[in-house]
């Protein structure tokens, strides 16, 4: 009978650089959702691939206090973790946690893509993304926005405030007409931030509103005296208008951030699906 002969898939072999070694462990920590010994094995698997006798050396240790350390079959102390972490060249640091693990948006890990994974995340790390929906965008030569999906990832340009809510445009330089603000009024005149294509021009100028909700948004208006009966050369209602928007905005997102997180996430919640599946729309109350 023929023999079937497997090799061990042996992380170790592929981690080369000091750059693969911190991107490995970061993935690792970020995988272990706090399996402290999944992150002691990965530190072992580096460990291994410097060489232990050379690491244990470093971090002060014997080679047989290292090896038991770092198999993952019991808790070694904090101190002598962070010796390991500093025998391996590397350095612990914080961030403020992701609500997406970076692994996440990849496709299915396979174990024999592990060295991809890690150069993928390194890379990803550094990559420009959507201030909106985090998504990695593309700059590339002589490519714009297309309806394909990498299309969708092109960076755009957006101010905060509109240009041409102070004469301005981009698109007609050297003209100046007459703006709605002389001084921008929440200070962030010019100020900008980088979106995808997608949410710049699919979410950021085209919000949604129903019916009910003009009829609320013109009682309000009337409410602050911002109705107007014939325009006027003076802007100012429109003025008081664009702030009252903002202001509904404002106050509407913070009590939304307040809600759980569950209330409106996940796609099967999603109005995409509601008016894809029923002829007639569901209305919140
Ligand atoms: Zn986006």
């Amino acid at each position: 009978m023929a023999k079937t002969v497997t090799t061990k898939y042996e992380v170790s072999e592929h981690l080369r650089t000091p750059q693969e070694m911190a991107a490995y462990l970061e993935m690792c920590i970020e995988e272990a959702n706090g399996d402290a010994a999944f992150i002691t094995k990965a530190l072992g698997n580096i460990a291994r691939a410097k060489g232990m006798s050379q690491v244990a050396r470093d971090a002060g240790l014997s080679r047989e206090s290292l090896n038991k350390a770092l198999s993952g079959e019991r808790s070694p102390g904090f101190d002598t973790i962070l010796k390991v972490i500093s025998a391996l060249g590397l350095k612990l640091h914080t961030e403020a946690a992701r609500t997406t693990k970076l692994t996440a948006q990849l496709t299915p890990i396979q174990p024999i893509a592990a060295r991809r994974l890690i150069l993928a995340l390194a890379e990803r790390r550094n990559m420009e993304r959507c201030s909106i929906c985090n998504c990695i965008l593309h700059r590339t030569a002589r490519t714009y926005a297309q309806p394909s999906p990498k299309g969708r990832s092109h960076a755009t340009k957006h101010h905060y405030v509109a240009e041409r809510f102070f004469g301005r445009s981009a698109n007609r330089k050297d003209t100046k007409h007459q703006g709605v603000f002389d001084k921008c009024l929440w200070g962030y005149e010019g100020e900008t931030a980088v979106f995808c294509y997608e949410c710049h021009e699919e979410l950021l100028h085209n919000p949604v509103f129903l019916p009910e909700e003009i009829t609320l948004f013109a009682e309000i208006t009337k409410r602050r005296g911002l109705s107007e009966e014939s325009k006027s050369k003076d802007r100012s209602r429109l003025a008081g208008r664009i702030e009252l928007l903002h202001e509904v905005i404002s106050k509407g997102l913070k009590a939304v951030a307040k809600m759980k997180a569950t209330a409106n996430s996940g796609l099967e919640n999603n109005s995409r699906k509601r008016c894809a599946h029923s002829s007639a729309p569901q209305r919140r109350r």
